[in-house]
């Protein structure tokens, strides 16, 4: 999809004025090459049109607040996912409560992690994948395909899980490479090689719909998912088994909780997405997934593991195939001042949304 070497994280800051600050962040994948947001056009937008609409309002009223953004500004998801999580983060602060309590209450305490090979290279992908085996970090594996022929990729996935046996779960992300025809051979072939789900083989919900059941292999829809009316609208068609559920896609924390209600409503199952977010922004979608009632797939919340350098006092926790979602106020984390300041890039300081 696009080949990174660095990653510009956009954070959002939230002052209100009984002291509490909340945090949020919103990052996209490469730049522009997956969305039409990119982190500089988010600054722009929340300090010009966000900020003003929030200053001088309840920040406690998260819902009110977001109905508000939702009716003076369009689209802008990614956006108003960041300025939501710093809304539930002073909340959280304020209250005393984790965000998983404020929305709605966990049901478990960590999450099973994949992680994705994306090499292309055989060989470098199952030393890959046995490294991750033998840390303990990883045991599902997502294999991004569809640049090369139906043929080659399948030979690549059943090599790679022939070689990981029952160790480790292979799905793959085709990211919409394939036609419909293409996905149909596909699928029958990867699901011969035990390959037990496949993400997004085509662009259309409809193509979507007729491939889901006629293979013994999951069919998970991600690009066709932007938010609770595109859910519906593919619940209403039975366009997949499953649902790869992202915050900022969604538009925001609720509005992915949204989306999940209404696959479970409709019998989809989930599975937890990331845009390759950072630390806070993915540590408030895991707050998100863990009050899902149902996540038979895990999630892929690896963001802050490709990342070299870290931005908050104490890294995220990683072990035992498990990302542990924290218990303490707000997101339950605290930024690396320090680190925040030397990454900025204006290199100031304050600079951030008011509320009052
Ligand atoms: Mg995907």
């Amino acid at each position: 999809m696009a080949t990174m070497n660095g990653q510009t994280l956009m954070l959002v800051r939230l002052y209100c004025s009984d002291g509490t600050i909340g945090v949020g962040e919103a990052t996209t994948i490469g730049g522009l090459a997956y969305g039409a947001e990119s982190p500089e056009g988010m600054k722009l937008a929340i300090d010009t049109y966000f900020a003003p609409l929030l200053i001088g309002s309840d920040a406690s009223r998260v819902p009110a607040l977001m109905a508000k953004l939702n009716k003076a500004i369009k689209d802008n998801r990614f956006a108003k996912c960041a300025v939501e999580t710093a809304l539930f983060d002073a909340l959280g602060h304020r209250t005393g409560l984790p965000l998983s309590q404020l929305l709605g209450g966990r049901v478990r305490d960590s999450l099973p992690v994949a992680w994705t090979l994306a090499s292309g290279d055989t060989a470098k992908d199952i030393d890959e994948a046995e490294r991750m085996l033998a840390q303990r970090r990883h045991n599902i594996f997502k294999l991004k395909i569809g640049r090369r022929a139906v043929a080659d990729d399948v030979a690549h996935v059943g090599a790679i899980k022939k070689a990981l046996g029952e160790r480790g779960a292979v799905r793959v992300d085709v990211n919409m490479a394939w036609s419909e025809l293409e996905a149909q051979r596909g699928l029958a072939a990867l699901a011969d090689v035990g390959c037990e789900l496949v993400e997004q083989p085509v662009a259309s919900a409809d193509a979507l719909a007729r491939l889901k059941g006629r293979f013994p292999i999951a069919v998970m829809a991600d690009e066709s998912l932007i938010g609770p009316a595109s859910a519906f609208a593919l619940a209403q068609v039975a366009g997949a088994d499953v649902f790869a559920i992202k915050t900022e896609q969604s538009g925001g924390l609720q509005a992915a909780q949204q989306v999940a209600a209404i696959a479970d409503a409709a019998g989809i199952e989930l599975y937890g997405g990331t845009m390759l977010e950072g630390s806070v922004g993915t540590i408030a979608a895991a707050h998100v997934f863990a009050t899902f009632r149902h996540l038979q797939w895990g999630t892929e919340l690896f963001g802050p593991l490709l990342l070299t350098e870290e931005i908050l006092a104490q890294p995220l926790r990683y072990q035992d195939f498990q990302l542990a979602v924290p218990n303490t106020p707000g997101l339950g984390i605290a930024l690396d001042e320090d680190r925040v300041r030397f990454f900025r890039r204006d290199k100031k300081q304050g600079a951030a949304v008011a509320v009052a």
